[in-house]
Formats: C-alpha cells, sequence, structure tokens
C-alpha cells in the first residue's frame, strides 16, 4: 500500500473527530485526498497594511494583515447571539476584532496593550474596519515562529469545517504530512513527457501549491498539476474515441424506405430548417461510414432537435432496425411519444412507451414485443436500461438532454446489442467549447443554430419583488388575451424543505390572493405522485388551467406553445443556463411571449450580472460563456463533492483552454504510439487515467 494512501486520521493533531468531519465537509479520507485539497487563493504574508489605509475598494480581493496593539474589549448580546469583540488600534486607525464562537477560548488569551498580527477576511461597517474569527497571534510569536516564507495558501473550506479547522488548521495538517512523506512521491510522468511539456516533478509540484517561495514557483505547480488533470481526462476520452472508430462496427442505414419516404412526403407538417436538414445530412453520413456514430446535438430550446431524431430514428427503421429514445423524465417521456405518435400517423410504424410507471401487464406485452422485433420505437426513461429490456436488433438511440444522464449510462446502452447501436445525444443546454472538448471528446458534435421560421424574440424583464402588483396586473391582461402562465420557484438540493414551503406559500398566494379568483391554477413538483404531477401538467395542456405553479422539473421539454409568460421566482437563485433553459418554455407559438425575473432587492454583483444578461441576449451559446466565465471566477469557498462525479480540482475551464489544447494533443500522440500505455515509461500513467475514468459522472451542477 502507497503511504499516501493511509487514513488522514493518523497524523498528528487529526485524530477521529476530525477525520470524521474532513470526510463528510471535504470529502478527504487519505492523505493523498488532503494533498490534492489544493488552496483557491494565496497570501503574502510578509505584507502589512496600516489600518488607516484600507477601505472597501482596496480590501475586496479578500485577506489582510495588520498589526496593532490590543486596546479595549467587549461582550454583546446574550444567548446565540453573544458575541465578543476586541479592539485593536495601530496608530493610523482602529479595527474590530469579532468572535462569535469559541468566546470561552479567546476572552482572556490576548492581552490589553499587547502587540498582534492580525490575518483574516475584513468587512466595513460605516467605514470602520472589522474582522470576524480572525487568526491573531503575538508579534514576538510570529517572529518566532519561522513561517516558511513566500505565499500563504487559502484553502476552500465549509462553514462546518471553518469554524474547527480553519483555513490555518488544514495548513498545519499538510505541514504535518510533508513531515512524512517527504521524498517518497514517484512521478508517474516519465521524464521525456515532463521535458517534451515543460513539466516540473510531481513531488515538487505537489509541494510548491501548498507552500510556494514565489510567484513562479506557483505558476509551475499550477501548471503541473492542472495539465495533469486535464491529460488524465484526455486519455479516456481518446482511448474511448479510438476504440469506437477502429472497430468498423457501425450499422450501415442505406436504405431510404418507404417509412422515411410514406413521413416526409406525407406526415411533415413543415418544412424543415436549413439547420435541421444539415445535421440530418450529417447523420445519414455518419450511418454509412460504417463506424458507430455518437454524435451530440446542441440546439436551442425550441429549434426543433424532435424531428430531427424522429427522422434519424425512421431511417434505421427503415433498414431493419429498431430504435429507441429515452428521456430524462416520465413528463418528457410521455410527452415525445404523444408528439411522436401524432407525427407519424398511420405511415405503419409500432411505437410504444416504456417508464417507471408502466403497468406491469403492459410492460410484459411490450417487453414480449420488443424482443420479438414487434416494436419500432419505444420512447420511454431510465426504464429503458434495464436489464429486462431486450431488443431484437437495436440500431439507433436517441438520448434527449444529455446532461441529466451520465457517459457510464449511456454506455450501458450500446450493450443491447452485439454491435453497438449509432447514438444521438440531444442538449439544449448549449456547451462552450472548452467543456465540450473535454466532457464530449468522444463526440462529434452537430449544432442546430436557427428557429423555425415565424418565432418572436422572447421580452426579458427583471422585476423587484416590490414590482409584484404590477406583476399581478400584467399576468391578469395576459390571461384575458387567452395567454396561459408558468411561474416557477427555485429547487436546490440543500434547502429543498424551504423551497417546497416557498413553492407551497407561493402556490396559496396565487389561489387565494391573487385579485381574480377565478383562475384555475395547478401545481407540479417533484414531491407529488406521477399520476397528480401528470394530471396537473394535462390540466395545463388542455387549457383547463390558467396557471401552472411547478418548481424547475418543467425545465426540460414541456411544450404548450399557448403559454406566452413565464415568471420565475427568486430567479437569482437559478444559473443562466437554467435561467435560459426556463425561458425556452414560452416563445412557441405565434403570440408575443414574455420572461418576467423576480428577485429580492439584495443582489450580490455576480445574481445582477447574470439577470442583466438573460434581460439582454437571448443566445444561449452567448450565455453559457458567460456563465462558465462568472462561474470560473466565482466563489470556490467551499467545494462541493459529489462521489460519483468527475471534480475539477484545479483545472478551470472557463481559463485554461491553451493547457486543455496541450493535453489534449499530448493524449492523442501518447496513445497513437502506445494505445494500451504497455511500454513500461508508460505504465505508471494508467494510474493517472483511472483516476479520471470516464465511468464517474461529470458533476454538471457546476456547470448547467
Ligand atoms: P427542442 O429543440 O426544444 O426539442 P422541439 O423539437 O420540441 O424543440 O420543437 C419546438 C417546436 O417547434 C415544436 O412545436 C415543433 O413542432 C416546432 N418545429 C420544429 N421544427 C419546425 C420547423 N422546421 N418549422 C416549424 N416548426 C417547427
Ligand atoms: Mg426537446
Amino acid at each position: 500500500m502507497n503511504l499516501l494512501d493511509n487514513d488522514i486520521k493518523f497524523i498528528p493533531g487529526v485524530g477521529e473527530a476530525r477525520a470524521k468531519l474532513l470526510a463528510k465537509e471535504i470529502g478527504v479520507h487519505t492523505m493523498r485526498d488532503m494533498l490534492y485539497h489544493f488552496p483557491f487563493r494565496y497570501i503574502d504574508r510578509s505584507k502589512v497594511y496600516p489600518i488607516g489605509s484600507l477601505n472597501e475598494a482596496n480590501t475586496s480581493s479578500g485577506y489582510i494583515q495588520i498589526r496593532g496593539k490590543i486596546t479595549g474589549k467587549n461582550f454583546f448580546g446574550e444567548g446565540r447571539r453573544r458575541r465578543f469583540v476586541l479592539y485593536l488600534s495601530d496608530g493610523t486607525g482602529k479595527a474590530e476584532l469579532i468572535w462569535f464562537q469559541g468566546i470561552k477560548w479567546v476572552e482572556n488569551k490576548f492581552e490589553l496593550g499587547r502587540e498582534y498580527i492580525v490575518f483574516g477576511r475584513p468587512s466595513f461597517y460605516h467605514s470602520e474596519l472589522s474582522i470576524v474569527h480572525p487568526e491573531i497571534e503575538s508579534v514576538e510569536a510570529a517572529l518566532a515562529r519561522k513561517e516558511r516564507g513566500g505565499l500563504q495558501g487559502i484553502y476552500p473550506s465549509t462553514e462546518k469545517l471553518g469554524s474547527a479547522l480553519g483555513s490555518k488548521g488544514l495548513y498545519n495538517i499538510i505541514s504535518k504530512i510533508w513531515e512524512r512523506i517527504r521524498g517518497t512521491i514517484t512521478d508517474y510522468m516519465p521524464q521525456y513527457l515532463r521535458e517534451r511539456y515543460g513539466l516540473i516533478p510531481l513531488e515538487e509540484a505537489l509541494f510548491n501549491i501548498h507552500f510556494p517561495q514565489s510567484p513562479t514557483q506557483l505558476k509551475q505547480a499550477q501548471y503541473r498539476l492542472k495539465f495533469d488533470e486535464l491529460f488524465g481526462i484526455q486519455l479516456n476520452i481518446q482511448s474511448l474515441r479510438s476504440a469506437r472508430t477502429t472497430a468498423k462496427a457501425g450499422f450501415y442505414f442505406a436504405r431510404v424506405g418507404q417509412f422515411f419516404n410514406a413521413f416526409y412526403n406525407t406526415r411533415l407538417p413543415f418544412p424543415l430548417t436549413g439547420a435541421q436538414k444539415k445535421v440530418i445530412k450529417q447523420i445519414r453520413t455518419d450511418t454509412v461510414s460504417g463506424y458507430q456514430m455518437n454524435r451530440l446535438l446542441q440546439g436551442d430550446v425550441g429549434s426543433g432537435k424532435t424531428v430531427v431524431a424522429l427522422i434519424s430514428m425512421i431511417l434505421a427503421v427503415d433498414n431493419g432496425f429498431q430504435a429507441c429514445m429515452m428521456a430524462p423524465t416520465e413528463i418528457l417521456a410521455r410527452q415525445h411519444y404523444a408528439t411522436i405518435v401524432k407525427m407519424v400517423g398511420d405511415i405503419g410504424l409500432r411505437l410504444a412507451c416504456l417508464t417507471g410507471t408502466t403497468k406491469t401487464k403492459e410492460r410484459r406485452e411490450i417487453l414480449a414485443a420488443l424482443a420479438a422485433g414487434e416494436i419500432d420505437i419505444l420512447v420511454g426513461t431510465h426504464a429503458l436500461l434495464e436489464e429486462r429490456v431486450q431488443f431484437a436488433n437495436l440500431g439507433f438511440v436517441v438520448i434527449d438532454e444529455q446532461h441529466r444522464f451520465g457517459v457510464e449510462q449511456r454506455a450501458r446502452l450500446w450493450t443491447k446489442n452485439n454491435n453497438p447501436p449509432h447514438i444521438l445525444v440531444m442538449t439544449a443546454t448549449p456547451i462552450p467549447r472548452t467543456l465540450a472538448m473535454t466532457i464530449y471528446g468522444d463526440l462529434d458534435v452537430s449544432v442546430i443554430d436557427e428557429l423555425p421560421p415565424g418565432r418572436k424574440p422572447i421580452k426579458t424583464v427583471h422585476y423587484y419583488d416590490s414590482a409584484r402588483l404590477r406583476l399581478f396586473g400584467f399576468m391578469r391582461d395576459q390571461i384575458a388575451k387567452g395567454r396561459q402562465i408558468y411561474i416557477v420557484y427555485p429547487l436546490i438540493k440543500e434547502s429543498e424543505k424551504a423551497d417546497y414551503a416557498n413553492l407551497e406559500e407561493g402556490f396559496a398566494a396565487i389561489v387565494q390572493d391573487f385579485p381574480l379568483p377565478q383562475y384555475r391554477v395547478s401545481a407540479c413538483h417533484g414531491k407529488m405522485k406521477p399520476e397528480d404531477k401528470e394530471e396537473s401538467m394535462r390540466q395545463f395542456k388542455s387549457g383547463e388551467a390558467d396557471i401552472l405553479v411547478a418548481t424547475s422539473v418543467i425545465e426540460v421539454g414541456v411544450d404548450v406553445p399557448n403559454a406566452s409568460v413565464m415568471v420565475i421566482e427568486s430567479a437569482e437563485r437559478f444559473g443562466l443556463a437554467q435561467l435560459h433553459q426556463l425561458r425556452g418554455r414560452v416563445g412557441r407559438g405565434s403570440d408575443q411571449s414574455y420572461c418576467i425575473l423576480m428577485s429580492g432587492e439584495e443582489l450580490s454583483k455576480e445574481s445582477r450580472t447574470r439577470l442583466e444578461a438573460m434581460c439582454q441576449t437571448s443566445d444561449g451559446f452567448q450565455l453559457a460563456e458567460l456563465d462558465l466565465k462568472l462561474r470560473g471566477a466565482g466563489d470556490i469557498n467551499g467545494t462541493q463533492q459529489s462521489g460519483e462525479a468527475i471534480n475539477f480540482k484545479i483545472a478551470n475551464l472557463a481559463q485554461d483552454n491553451q493547457i486543455l489544447q496541450v493535453a489534449q494533443q499530448a493524449a492523442i500522440a501518447l496513445l497513437t504510439a502506445d494505445p494500451a500505455l504497455a511500454d513500461e515509461r508508460h505504465i505508471a500513467l494508467r494510474e493517472l487515467k483511472a483516476r479520471y475514468s470516464t465511468n464517474k459522472d461529470i458533476d454538471f451542477s457546476k456547470i448547467s
């Protein structure tokens, strides 16, 4: 066993309790995990600022260090609100140091009149400087302690971990680890590759990322570790890709036959757009290439991806194959099924729909027919992935709204025939180029960049909650014109309960207090039984309900052309991509559509930027690029860990495009020379590859 695999609890100063906390809060179990928990920013601890020189503007980037004498102390508040304040003065100004926790411990620890070095995140109230829970240390101690020179890392943490350990505590643990492991880390990257790509040795990089002596050292360390991360991912993606393109196992769809002609000539309700034709052509080319197709179809909401998928599936049927289409939710699957049934009419295709709630008897019939080759096109949910779903001859798979499915789930569909079927993945989440390269690197990409004719651009406005009466007036006018309205509430995992409370309150308010109570309102959210959800959706679709109050479950794919108003409550809590998706629910008919973003008065700079961007543009790709930038540059305090997800620890997709390009080329070159990584010099790289295995899902919560 590698030394680094040792449990973190054995490090002096950690122990059982803190080890548990580290595991729970930041997913750190072993010494290696801890080493790979990198600082997200660095500060120069050699700088001490005069208090009088600091203000809100020049400290907005984070932490500061000051030095001064304690001039007084005081207690305020009672019980949980109790706080302890130390007053610090350096001759140029005064600062308040505030503790809400651990008061017992600090109150007698610091002496009046003595000089201290104080470090922390400043805030200003009426231009008075204060620091909550600072690091504080006597000047003598600071001098005596031979602090490692250079830059000090600030570690991502969580609220709970922060109050038990703090960034300083993490720093200490990592220092202790290094005392044990110095000189033991072997580099999986062979020297010739390090030289070729200008990479410093792994141990040096891992050490310097925590304790850089200079900005140059830090840059080299960051470059090496970012490279490794992106290279590791690319090794997986590129080997999948070459496996696929060398297998020569793709089904031939050479024939344009009976069903295609019947559909195209007698059923297609509108002329295809140029973009739709272009994509169909690409798919046709792929399906006679001899390779298995693996194509990502990006198209903004409402761009008409469904009909492209349908035509592709019909082509498969014409060539003697079955096709299936998988949607992320029950509602969507049923809607796709209904759309397809209606579109193909009576040209003779045999269709079925299979979801988690399909009744046992019906399921049995469907499964039998499917295995016997008596169903041509099967639409469904995750239920299609189950073992018992066996096709006679599956040739084409459509996956709608990809980001709900992991790479591994996609791969499971491949095994439903001896040779893998062609795969078309459709998504309305515009994925920026860098990201597409990283995550979908094994897919070819098609884009529908043209909306069907006659769509009016959606008008988007941002209202503060105080303008609610105006909103109600507007809704009334729209309903009077015969339109229907969505009202969407945020649903974010961590605060699920509170969100449902919001939704329920909002629902009650609409039902009871909405100025004209004769409106018919239905509700739809994840906690409802599938039947109830479906009934709500049915009421809204049929026009029996004027208003649909929902959580973001309606985000994907719901198609109600008469709905022309989308009201998004607490819009500041949604990501840009999600807001754009929701907005795409309206603007499907010929009427002018509106998207109204409601928010509180207090908005962070980032939220404001997001809402402004929504009002200014309806270009999904532009919004996606901006989103990536905002998130990339955003606050990383509080790391998200989701067990199965690839978590970028250091690479930043918004900024590291260059490194990504190099890493991708490097992976391609290496795999071309040595596909199995069998060369003695490459065997250790298998470890890196395994760490970024694409069997893991990508954590899209960070991205879309
Ligand atoms: P999405 O890409 O969001 O899945 P859909 O496939 O649901 O979009 O299409 C949105 C709407 O546009 C549907 O009502 C569909 O019938 C209609 N539509 C699709 N293609 C065309 C076209 N070429 N001309 C007119 N309407 C179209
Ligand atoms: Mg769709």
